[in-house]
């Protein structure tokens, strides 16, 4: 079990001088993330740590849950080095399952719940991982009969764990691991051999890129720049023992995981509450009930919150700090999120493959509305380029590139992505345009490339188009980003169909992105059939032109 060594893992590396830089500033310390996330547990232990919709559990219960957990993962022969792909919906398996692979010094891949056949194929070719574990059904989707597709094409799936709650058990279907039974506290639970401080470049977790360039990529955290992020990301978020952090988005996003989020909260001896986005107004009544101090959330939820706000004429009293990311925030909704919610609004943006920018809980308003932030550690290197590679002048919109202590090296098993997406000496090309703002916080202005952003789910507008252009009545085709009320952005479609005649519904389309196992959030949510698409230059389709139509025909409607 003790034969693995991270470099047998095809994973791109933070050179030795930076890596002792980082070592020499105490920014990386010898310490996984399991630990670091459960270090309050001996004290107070009959403290609340995590609740979520099937119940509560102590800082005790919790480590005994963790313990049972990877006691069981061991006696299936999950060992340290192995990957296991998380695809679970908010509530206890999904922070007790992690930890317990961390503990074994497996490696949980975290994937939200909304990816699909598609996406978590390209994940489960990439990382080959030993076993999945998903709920049997979740918001009327059958995850346990995909987990046994993905099964069949990834030979290395030996287990199938599913979080079934429903009293009909077994439907899961043979071949499968009851993960509610395996993740219940167990105080007996076989003691696990310490596996001491981590070794160099050893992942803590796999998070998975938003494929904003195709079909998504894994990315291995190691436990050092992993635990340093979590650490940082929790000083600037004001976390303390007080902290209720409500996760309302799935927490198997980074945002929400690491940026400190679930992971933080715990790790700075504060307490979890597992929610969802559903209803702000449920939200915001959980938030007067759990006495939520800090939660994350996404522009478009942002806009849902101030609707509900505004109706019952008062904000949730207990909330101390809204981080808002994953999207740019306009400054209107923030300053009105400020004005209304009668808490500390914190932009944040960010990126799974690393780099972290907020306010301070102390920037004026002004900053706060129109800045998503400085970098979060003096460690972050951050150059603004054009189109040649060279640096802007000053305050001027250019691709933001990066490295840092906490910001990978290249994706998991992905040489051609990585010779695309990072520099020779390794920087990370984060596709975002972004400027410099006098106050010197940097704002978010777009994406480089055709990226749609729904409500803070990328979409690749070139992924859309290549499995519609093979529609059998499309000759052309072309998607791009449509202006939405709550989401941002949505998808609308152009299509040039083969015979007037004959044109594809809306519904068509979006039932044949479906049968190809497209997540639900990239389908389109308006179709315009054309005579042809716009071009410039040689044969370029001209996304602009199309983006104005969209918003055009959007705001007549
Ligand atoms: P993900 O890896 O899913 O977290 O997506 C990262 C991408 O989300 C970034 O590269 C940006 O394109 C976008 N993003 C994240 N935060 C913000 C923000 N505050 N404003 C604008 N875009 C953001």
């Amino acid at each position: 079990m003790n034969s693995f060594r991270p470099e047998d893992l095809d994973l791109p590396r933070i050179p030795p001088d930076r890596a002792r830089e980082y070592r020499h500033r105490r920014w990386w310390l010898p310490e996984r993330v399991d630990r670091l996330v459960l270090r309050h547990v001996a004290d107070h232990p009959e403290k609340e740590a995590v609740s979520g919709p099937s119940g509560r559990l102590t800082r005790r219960e919790l480590a005994h849950a963790v313990a049972g957990a990877a006691a069981k993962l061991s006696a299936l022969g999950i060992s340290r080095g192995d990957r296991v792909l998380v695809q679970l919906p908010n509530d206890l398996e999904l922070v007790i399952l992690p930890l317990a692979l961390m503990r074994l010094g497996a490696h949980p891949v975290m994937a939200v719940p909304s990816l699909r056949r598609r996406e978590l194929l390209s994940v489960v070719a990439a990382t080959r991982p030993t076993a999945v574990a998903v709920p049997r059904r979740w918001q009327r989707f059958d995850h346990a009969a995909l987990a046994r597709e993905l099964q069949q094409n990834c030979p290395s799936i030996r287990h199938i764990l599913v979080a079934d709650r429903t009293p009909d058990v077994g439907l899961a279907g043979p071949g499968t691991t009851d993960l509610v039974e395996m993740c219940r506290p167990d105080p007996e639970a076989r003691h696990m051999p310490d596996l001491g401080p981590p070794l160099d470049d050893e992942p803590a977790v796999f998070l998975v890129s938003s494929g904003t360039t195709g079909p998504p990529k894994a990315i291995a955290r190691a436990h050092e720049g992993y635990g340093y992020m979590i650490r940082t990301a929790a000083q600037w978020a004001a976390l303390s023992p007080d902290t209720v952090y409500l996760a309302v988005m799935s927490g198997a996003h980074g945002f929400v995981l690491n940026c400190p989020g679930i992971f933080g909260a715990l790790a700075f001896g504060g307490r979890v509450v597992l929610g969802s986005p559903g209803d702000p107004a449920a939200t915001l009544d959980l938030i007067d009930h759990e006495r939520v101090t800090h939660t994350t959330l996404v522009p478009a939820l942002v806009t849902q919150w101030l609707n509900e706000v505004r109706q019952r004429g008062h904000g949730p009293g207990s909330l101390r700090v809204l981080q808002v990311g994953g999207a740019r925030l306009e400054p209107a909704p923030a300053t009105e999120a400020q004005m209304l919610l009668g808490c500390t609004v914190q932009q944040c943006y960010g990126m799974s493959e690393g780099l972290l920018t907020y306010t301070a809980l102390d920037d004026s308003g002004d900053v706060i509305a129109h800045t998503q932030g400085r970098p979060a550690s003096p460690g972050d290197e951050i150059r603004i380029v054009d189109e040649d590679g060279k640096e802007v002048a000053q305050g001027e919109a250019g691709e933001l590139l990066t490295r840092g202590p906490y910001t990978v090296a290249g994706y998991y098993a992905a040489p051609e992505a990585n010779a695309r997406a990072f520099t020779d000496n390794g920087f990370y090309r984060t596709g975002d345009l972004v400027r410099i703002h006098p106050s010197g916080g940097l704002v978010v202005e777009g994406r480089i490339g055709d990226v749609i952003n729904r409500g803070g789910e990328k979409i690749s507008a070139g992924e859309i188009e290549s499995l519609l252009s093979e529609h059998p009545l499309l000759q052309a085709v072309a998607a791009v980003a449509m202006p939405h009320a709550v989401w941002g952005q949505t998808v609308c479609v152009f299509a040039v169909p083969f015979d007037p005649e004959t044109q594809p519904t809306l519904l068509e389309l979006r039932r044949f992105l479906t049968e190809r196992g497209v997540a639900t959030f990239k389908l389109p949510e308006e179709l315009r059939i054309v005579g042809a698409l716009p071009m410039v230059g040689v044969g370029k389709i001209n996304r602009v032109a199309l983006r104005a139509a969209a918003a055009e025909r959007q705001a007549q409607a």
